[in-house]
C-alpha cells in the first residue's frame, strides 16, 4: 500500500487530538474532491506496514493526549489497500487498546460492513459515502457532504457529534 503521509495532532478528520494515515488509491473520483492527488493508487510512497512506518505510527499514538487513529485517503476501503488497513488497525488495537479508530470511505455503509468484516473488531467509526458537491455543508462535524454519516461500528448506528 502506498500512502501521502502521516499528520500529526490533527482535529478536523474525528473525535479529539489524533494521527492521520493518508493512504493513495481511490475510484470513486467524486466531484471537487479534496485530495485528487490520492486517486491513483501508485501515487505518493510505499507504507513500511511491517516496519519502520508502523513504529512511528504506533508512536504518534503514545501521549495520553492523543485518543484516535484515522485512516483517510484515497480510499482505505480500495481494493488494494483493504489487506494492508486491516493490518494497521489490528495492530493499533493491540498496542493502543484504548486509541479510537476512524476510517473515511466513499463505500456507502451498505457495502463497507460486508468489506471491513474481516478487521471491523478493530474499527471503532467509519465515515460512509461519496463526496457530493450539491451536498456539502461546511457545518457537519468530520464530513463533508450530507449524505455522508458517521456510523458506530459496532453498533451500525449512526453517530451525531454536533449534539
Ligand atoms: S471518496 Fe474521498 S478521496 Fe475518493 S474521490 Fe471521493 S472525496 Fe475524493
Amino acid at each position: 500500500m502506498n500512502i501521502h503521509g502521516i499528520t500529526q495532532f490533527d482535529t478536523a478528520n474525528g473525535l479529539g487530538i489524533g494521527t492521520v494515515l493518508w493512504v493513495s488509491g481511490c475510484e470513486h473520483h467524486c466531484l471537487n474532491c479534496h485530495n485528487p492527488q490520492t486517486w491513483d493508487r501508485k501515487s505518493g510512497r510505499y507504507f513500511d506496514h511491517t516496519g519502520k512506518d508502523l513504529d512511528f505510527l504506533l508512536k504518534t499514538l503514545e501521549p495520553d493526549y492523543i485518543s484516535r487513529l484515522t485512516i483517510s485517503g484515497g480510499d482505505p476501503l480500495h481494493t488494494f489497500n483493504r489487506w494492508t488497513v486491516g493490518f494497521v488497525l489490528n495492530a493499533v488495537k493491540q498496542v493502543h487498546p484504548e486509541v479510537k479508530t476512524w476510517l473515511y470511505t466513499g463505500y456507502e455503509w451498505e457495502q463497507a460492513k460486508d468489506i471491513i468484516k474481516p478487521f471491523a473488531y478493530a474499527l471503532d467509526y467509519l465515515v460512509d459515502g461519496r463526496f457530493i458537491e450539491s451536498l456539502k455543508d461546511l457545518n457537519l462535524p468530520y464530513r463533508g457532504s450530507s449524505n455522508q454519516h458517521i456510523i458506530d461500528v459496532k453498533t451500525g448506528n449512526i453517530v451525531d457529534f454536533s449534539k
